[in-house]
């Protein structure tokens, strides 16, 4: 027999800190019996969750890697790639059979789909005489567990935040445990017909409809090594003087005067798109190649030494906005944040009312391949192209500009961030598109408007960021740069506006005051 840990897109690490997988591995060393580790491809689930074919990419790579590592402690890593998404949990429990497997274990996955497929196979495990184990893995402090006086999960970022810290602190051990490492299996696995062929199946190089090129596939490595790199240098380096160097993070580049580290600057810097200022973490994260754990633990430098407190500073606060999403995705699943995606909510703009439809499919086009005329908005929808990763505040800007200045339905917006991001998570997207739109739970209110020039400014003062990803404009220099002229971008074959931002804010604020409105 066996114990089998199942593995998903989420919870890529091998070792250290994934729950699931010591609760795994301290079952099979307890029953003597050897440990599997099962992932299961399926094209259908990425197309219908418009998963990027870089997360899947992405998957792949660091896949690969945990083989290698897992094999070097005698644990097959098998992948089963199903077409059919509906017939995964028959496959996944005659793959449990044929092991004659005691249990299977896995993290949770909070998505709807996800947790219907879970159900039916915890039930249909069970029936069997299997056993079955979900853990919570995802976050620092579990869907669940912070909830408002009345019981009920928070719709409000600040009093969760607060909350979430005191749980975090009022228990430290607990939530930042690392958890202990897999115990190695015996080396007679090797030699059991059963097990040998799970360690000779490959992982696959690639999934049909999500291939990659290779010049993507550079752009976010995959290793630990790499990881590691990455989060030393944001806690104890300081920031690189231009976002150049943001497309390769660990590239050589010149250090600016800051004299602290990213993370001591994080609160002043993290605005700034043409600055490499934030942690770059969230392919990582968002693979589950780094706990949100340790990225906590990371934060508190005397750990080693018994220290109890997680200061809750503006780093740690934006790993509760992730925290918190997950919540709200786990507690409404047909409430407040999804519930909008669904039904007729006062962000989902009908610009077809005032407009033709080509004109509005002509706008969405051009927003989406960095045509509109806005720098900002192109700079950062053409680096989303080219990436997969962008900036938060450059998010906000393009996703802004479409729903408010373009009028168009948020979840176009959301699918396509989906379909481009490497670091693509349903919860995160939704909530942040969700704020921008002015919809789903504590968002920006309506007539918060962003006024893309201004946001410019602010985001890119250098220019850098609008001149790396804009090679039109490389030349202008000063306030041009954010709003050029008619004759310098005629000059310079940039795209003259496509709608004026004075004209589009008094329509939005006339139609989401009124959604009905013309
Ligand atoms: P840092 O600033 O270093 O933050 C550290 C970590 O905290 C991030 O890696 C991320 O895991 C988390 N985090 C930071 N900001 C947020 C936030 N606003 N909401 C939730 N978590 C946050 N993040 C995703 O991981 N996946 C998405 O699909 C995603 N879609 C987004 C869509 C829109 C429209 C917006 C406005 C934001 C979105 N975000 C998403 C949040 C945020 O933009 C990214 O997490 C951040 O830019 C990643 O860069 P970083 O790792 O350098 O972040």
């Amino acid at each position: 027999s066996s114990v089998v840990f199942w593995m998903r897109m989420g919870d890529l690490r091998s070792f250290a800190d994934n729950r699931a997988l010591s609760l795994a591995s301290a079952h099979a060393k307890k029953a003597d019996v050897p440990l599997v580790v099962l992932f299961v491809l399926s094209p259908q689930d990425y197309k219908a969750h418009d998963r990027s074919p870089r997360r899947i990419d992405f998957t792949l790579r660091n896949l690969a890697l945990i083989k290698m590592s897992l094999e070097e402690k005698h644990i097959p890593l098998h992948t089963i790639t199903e077409p059919t998404r509906r017939v995964i949990p028959q496959k996944v429990v005659s793959f449990l059979e044929h092991l004659d497997a005691l249990a299977i274990y896995a993290n949770i996955e909070y998505e709807v789909d996800e947790l219907r497929r879970d159900t039916q196979i915890c039930k249909a495990a069970q029936a069997k005489g299997i056993g079955a184990v979900f853990a919570h893995d995802k976050c620092v402090v579990e869907p669940g567990a912070v909830l408002t006086k009345e019981s009920k999960t928070y719709a409000v970022y600040t009093p969760y935040q607060k909350s979430w810290l005191k749980i975090l602190n009022s228990n430290i051990p607990h939530f930042l445990e690392n958890c202990p490492e897999p115990h190695p299996n015996s080396e007679l696995v090797h030699t059991m017909p059963k097990f040998k062929v799970l360690f000779d199946t490959p992982v696959p190089e690639s999934v049909l409809g999500f291939e990659l090129d290779a010049a993507d596939r550079r752009k976010m490595e995959e290793s630990q090594v790499t990881l590691s790199k990455i989060l030393q240098r944001f806690l104890h380096t300081k920031s690189r003087s231009s976002q150049l160097s943001a497309v390769d993070p660990l590239a050589a580049g010149a250090v600016d005067s800051a004299k602290q580290s990213r993370i001591a600057v994080y609160d002043a810097e993290r605005d700034r798109a043409d600055k490499d200022t934030t942690s770059r973490l969230s392919p990582y994260l968002a693979a589950g190649v780094i706990s949100a754990r340790s990225c906590v633990r990371a934060t508190m430098p005397d750990t080693q030494n018994g220290a109890k407190r997680v200061d809750g500073g503006r780093w740690i606060q934006e790993i509760a906005w992730r925290d918190f999403y997950v919540c709200i995705l786990a507690g409404y699943p047909r409430g407040p944040a999804l519930e909008d995606a669904y039904g007729e909510g006062q962000g989902r703009s009908n610009p077809k009312a005032e407009l033709p439809l080509a004109t509005v499919e002509s706008n969405i086009e051009k927003w989406k391949t960095g045509q509109t005329g806005f720098p900002i908005v192109d700079a950062g929808m053409r680096c989303l192209n080219e990436m997969g990763y962008l900036h938060n505040r450059a998010r906000m800007i393009c996703a802004m500009f479409l729903v408010k200045d373009l009028m168009v339905d948020w979840r176009i917006g959301e699918k396509h961030f989906m379909e481009k991001l490497i670091d693509g998570d349903l919860a995160s997207n939704n909530g942040g598109w969700q704020w921008c739109a002015s919809t789903g739970v504590d968002s920006c209110p309506y007539f918060r408007i962003f006024n893309p020039h201004n946001q410019s400014s602010k985001a890119d003062p250098t220019g850098d960021f609008i001149r790396h990803f804009v090679p039109e404009l490389r030349s202008v220099r000063g306030p041009d740069l954010h709003n050029p002229s008619a004759s310098v971008a005629d000059k310079l074959g940039y795209p003259r506006p496509i709608v004026k931002h004075e004209e589009s804010r008094a329509r939005a604020m006339r139609r989401f005051k009124d959604p009905g409105s013309p």
